[in-house]
C-alpha cells in the first residue's frame, strides 16, 4: 500500500478522500515524532502547508519518495531542485485561491469608488459627512489588469457583468483569453495612460519588482486608483506614497505588502488608501478548495 505523511494538517474530507483512494494515511506529531529527516523513510509522498520545510536533507534522507504536495501557492519551503535532482514530483494548488482573490479586487474597486472605508469611519466617529464623499461608478470605467493569468482572466470575466472596458497586458499569448472575455490586448505603457482602475496580477519576478514606480504612476490618469493583491514589492511603496500625497492618482488599495506585517505605517495611514491584511485568499471556499485540490493532486500523482 502507498503511503502518504500528511506533515502538516488539511482538511478532514480531504484526508478521508486519500484514505478511500486506498492511500494509507500517516498524520505526523511534530512533537513526538521527531525531525521529519527521521520520519520521512518509506513514505511514497508527503504533503505539507506552509510550516514544515521540505529541504535537501529530508529529500536526501527519503527512501520512497515520489510526489511532495504543497497545499497552498508558495513553494518556499520546498527545494525544488534538490526534488528535481531525484525525480521528485512537486505539487501545489495555486488554483484554490483564484477565484476569492478575484472578488477581492471587486471589493476594493467598490470601497475606493464609493470611499467605503473612509465613510465607515467618519460614522463612528459620529461624523454625517454627505457632502465630501461623492463617489463615482464602475459602469463604462476602463479596467487595466497587468498580468492575465487565472486571477486576471477571472477579474475580466467579472468586469464584463459590470459593463467595463477591460485592457490586458501580458508578457505570454492572451490573444485567446482576450477573446474568451472581450478584453482588449494593449501595451504596459498605453494600459497605464488610459485605465480608471488598475489592478496587477503577476508574479513576484526580478522583471516585476518595482514595476509600478514614479515613471508608471506620472503616467496614469489623476482620477485613477491603482488595486495590488498580487505581491508586495511590484509596486514600489515609496513612489505609490508620494504618488497618494502629490494627488497623482485618485486612491489605491492594497492587499498585500514588501513587508508583512509593514516595518513602516504611514503608507496604510493615508486616508486615500484602502489597505487589507493579505486577506485576498482568505476564505472559507478557497481553504476548502485547497484541501480538495490537494487530495486530487496526492491520488492522481500516485496512480
Ligand atoms: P498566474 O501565473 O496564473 O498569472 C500570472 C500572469 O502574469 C501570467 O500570465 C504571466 O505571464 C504574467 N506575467 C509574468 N511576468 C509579467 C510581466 N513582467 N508583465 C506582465 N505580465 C507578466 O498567477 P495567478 O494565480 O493569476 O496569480 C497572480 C498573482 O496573485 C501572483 O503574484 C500570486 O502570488 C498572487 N496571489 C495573491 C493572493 C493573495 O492572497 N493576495 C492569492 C493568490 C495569488
Amino acid at each position: 500500500m502507498r503511503r502518504v505523511l500528511l506533515a502538516d494538517p488539511i482538511e478532514e474530507s480531504a484526508m478521508a478522500r486519500i484514505k478511500a483512494a486506498g492511500l494509507e494515511v500517516v498524520v505526523r506529531n511534530k512533537d513526538k515524532d521527531g525531525p521529519i529527516e527521521a520520519q520521512i523513510k518509506g513514505f511514497d509522498c508527503v504533503v505539507v502547508r506552509s510550516a514544515t520545510k521540505i529541504t535537501r536533507e529530508v529529500i536526501e534522507a527519503a527512501d520512497k519518495l515520489k510526489l511532495i504536495v504543497r497545499a497552498g501557492v508558495g513553494l518556499d519551503n520546498v527545494d525544488k531542485v534538490a526534488a528535481d535532482e531525484h525525480g521528485i514530483e512537486v505539487q501545489n494548488t495555486p488554483e484554490a485561491p483564484t477565484v476569492s482573490v478575484a472578488e477581492m479586487v471587486f471589493a476594493m474597486m467598490f470601497a475606493m469608488a464609493r470611499s467605503v472605508t473612509q465613510a465607515d469611519k467618519y460614522m463612528k466617529e459620529e461624523r454625517w459627512e454627505k457632502k465630501i464623499l461623492t463617489g463615482t461608478e464602475l459602469w463604462k470605467k476602463t479596467l487595466g489588469i497587468i498580468g492575465f493569468g487565472r486571477i486576471g482572466y477571472e477579474v475580466a470575466k467579472r468586469a464584463r457583468a459590470l459593463d467595463m472596458e477591460v485592457l490586458a497586458y501580458d508578457v505570454v499569448n492572451i490573444d485567446e483569453l482576450c477573446k474568451k472575455t472581450g478584453a482588449k490586448k494593449t501595451d504596459l505603457k498605453s494600459l497605464l495612460k488610459s485605465s480608471d482602475y488598475i489592478s496587477l496580477h503577476v508574479p513576484l519576478l526580478p522583471q516585476t519588482k518595482g514595476m509600478i514606480g514614479l515613471d508608471e504612476f506620472a503616467l496614469m490618469k489623476k482620477t485613477a486608483f491603482i488595486i495590488n493583491t498580487s505581491r508586495g514589492g511590484v509596486v514600489d511603496e515609496k513612489a505609490l506614497l508620494k504618488a497618494l500625497k502629490e494627488e497623482q492618482i485618485a486612491g489605491a488599495a492594497l492587499d498585500v505588502f514588501e513587508n508583512e506585517p509593514p516595518l513602516e505605517w504611514e503608507l496604510v495611514k493615508q486616508p486615500r488608501l484602502v489597505a487589507t491584511p493579505h486577506l485576498a485568499s482568505s476564505t472559507k471556499e478557497a481553504q476548502e478548495r485547497v484541501g480538495e485540490l490537494t487530495a486530487d493532486k496526492v491520488i492522481e500523482g500516485l496512480k
